[in-house]
């Protein structure tokens, strides 16, 4: 369970984030939309203690996040996948090396290792190319390592920042599949892009940030649904307002 209570970041004069509320209950799977500088990544911060919040409560798993002993935060990030937009593959190792790294930060025997990051290798469908080098796999294949990456520790709760933002439109479907059968295993998982045409195909609910503001959090189908005349605009506008964004 991620759940935010009015929660407000700001960052000097800039309040990236603006009395957010929601909450994601385990094993839901949601995206989280909304144009360039809405409060994308720093929502995604707060919930790996990256930044704290300036006011509100951001609660993980139960625990309040405010709460949490300074010696609890690796534990926490522990459990929280992360992919990056860009892989942040580490090009000195192969594939097998790079995804055993974050086993190896945690100390487990070697054998261990081995079995954990064939097994997530063999999730992204690339367990053929562990020993290559990531710098000759293709920009789909990197991005999927970075996955098997983030969920080699398996964990709980997985965050996406802007993962398809560097992939055409085939490769971006790919990966969104992928994180569906993350999800489809139990992981709760969050999502955050400014691909609309991708996400409308998919029925899983979007938070839509506008200005540091949480203006909406229903599936597509809702937004049509929904007899709002004043919320529908609204939303309509948000996501032109994403759409201009991505021109
Ligand atoms: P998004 O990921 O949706 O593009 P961000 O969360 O990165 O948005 O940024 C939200 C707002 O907060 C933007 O106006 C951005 O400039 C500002 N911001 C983000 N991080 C910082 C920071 N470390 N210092 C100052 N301003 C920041
Ligand atoms: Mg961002």
């Amino acid at each position: 369970m991620i759940e935010f209570n009015a929660v407000s970041k700001i960052y000097g004069t800039q309040k990236a984030l603006n009395n957010v509320s929601f909450k994601l209950e385990s094993g839901d799977m949601a995206f989280l939309t909304g144009h360039s500088g809405a409060g994308k990544s720093t929502l995604l911060k707060l919930i790996m203690l990256i930044e704290r919040p300036t006011q509100g409560e951001v609660l993980v798993g139960q625990q309040n996040l405010a709460k949490m002993p300074r010696r609890h935060i690796p534990l926490l990030r522990r459990n929280i996948g992360f992919v990056h937009q860009s892989h942040q593959l580490l090009f000195d190792r192969n594939v097998f090396d790079n995804v055993a790294l974050p086993l190896r930060v945690v100390g487990y025997h070697p054998r261990d290792i081995a079995r954990r990051a064939r097994a997530a290798l063999d999730k992204v469908g690339l367990l053929d190319k562990e020993k290559l080098n990531p710098s000759v796999l293709s920009g789909g294949e990197q991005q999927r390592v970075g996955i098997a990456r983030a969920v080699v520790n398996k964990p709980p709760f997985l965050l996406a920042d802007e993962p398809t933002g560097n992939l055409d439109p085939d490769l971006s479907a790919e990966i969104m599949n992928l994180f569906e059968s993350f999800n489809a295993v139990g992981v709760t998982v969050l999502i955050a892009t400014h691909d609309l045409a991708l996400i409308a195909k998919m029925p899983h609910r979007s938070l839509i940030l506008r200005h540091g503001q949480l203006i909406g959090q229903q599936s597509q189908s809702n937004f049509e649904q929904n007899s709002d005349e004043a919320f529908n605009s609204e939303v309509a506008d948000a996501l032109k307002a994403n759409t201009d964004a991505i021109d």
